[in-house]
């Protein structure tokens, strides 16, 4: 069974059509990246799976359950976004354990998977701090660490890492991938920026004008880009 399911998504935004009739599956256990020019809609397909968008046509299955018309709570996904939209008046504990207090998780129960994330994410030394103590890498981990928490069955990450200098960037790189294989999940990630989606991606979805231009391996995408928007996009010698 795949983790997700898109058939045919139309998205309109007024009068003007954002995704195109989207069909993507991505596999249990995937790292599946959506790369391509800013605009293309990656943000807007990413935020369908997410139920923050309704689709106008098309849907989304999630686990093999139609979740078209469910709330983002309802449909076991969690989002880290490139603003990490961090609780400034709250510490790091607090703003990990905030999404699981309004699910009224158990005291215990919050506290052990707060401690569980933060360990995952080397922050467990962070916990008592306010947000604007930490470095960016730092803030990067705990929004990473709302989206552990919850433990959902799908991780959508929208452009995690550009608003993160270069060396940080090539780090954290790193730390997702081992992030990946440590908690088995399926994550699909957004990003414009062709070096982070050929070094992440088990495959990669080029979109381009709210079309899926071409679905493969980093080194499908490398030896037969199906076109020239591909090839100059990966850039590959076509
Ligand atoms: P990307 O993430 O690939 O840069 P987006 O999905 O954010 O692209 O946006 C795709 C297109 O949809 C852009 O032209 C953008 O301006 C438009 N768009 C996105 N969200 C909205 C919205 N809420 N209202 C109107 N237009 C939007
Ligand atoms: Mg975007």
């Amino acid at each position: 069974m795949s983790a997700v399911q898109l058939q045919q998504i139309r998205k309109t935004f007024g009068g003007m059509e954002v995704l195109k009739g989207v069909d993507i599956e991505v596999a249990d256990h995937e790292f599946l990246v959506f790369v391509g020019p800013s605009g293309c809609g990656k943000s807007t397909l990413l935020r369908t799976i997410a139920g923050l968008e309704r689709v106008d046509s098309g849907s989304v299955m999630i686990g093999g359950e139609d979740v078209t018309e469910l709330e983002p709570s309802q449909r076991g996904v969690a989002m880290v976004f490139q603003s990490y939209a961090l609780y400034p008046h709250m510490s790091v504990y607090e703003n990990i354990a905030f999404g699981l207090r309004m699910l009224k998780l158990p005291r215990d129960e919050i506290e052990r998977r707060v401690r569980r994330a933060a360990d995952i994410l080397q922050i467990g030394q962070l916990l008592e701090r306010r947000p604007r103590a930490l470095s960016g890498g730092q803030r990067q981990r705990v929004a990473i660490g709302r989206a552990i928490v919850r433990e959902p069955k799908v991780f959508l990450f929208d452009e995690p890492l550009s608003n993160l200098d270069a060396a940080l960037r090539v780090q954290m790189r790193l730390e997702l991938i081992k992030l990946h294989k440590q908690l088995n999940a399926t994550m699909i990630y957004v990003t414009h920026d062709q070096t982070e989606a050929m070094t992440m991606a088990d495959r990669i979805v080029v979109l381009n004008h709210g079309k899926v231009e071409q679905i493969g391996s980093p080194l499908e995408l490398y030896r037969n880009p199906r076109n020239r928007f591909v090839a100059g996009f990966i850039g590959s010698p076509k």
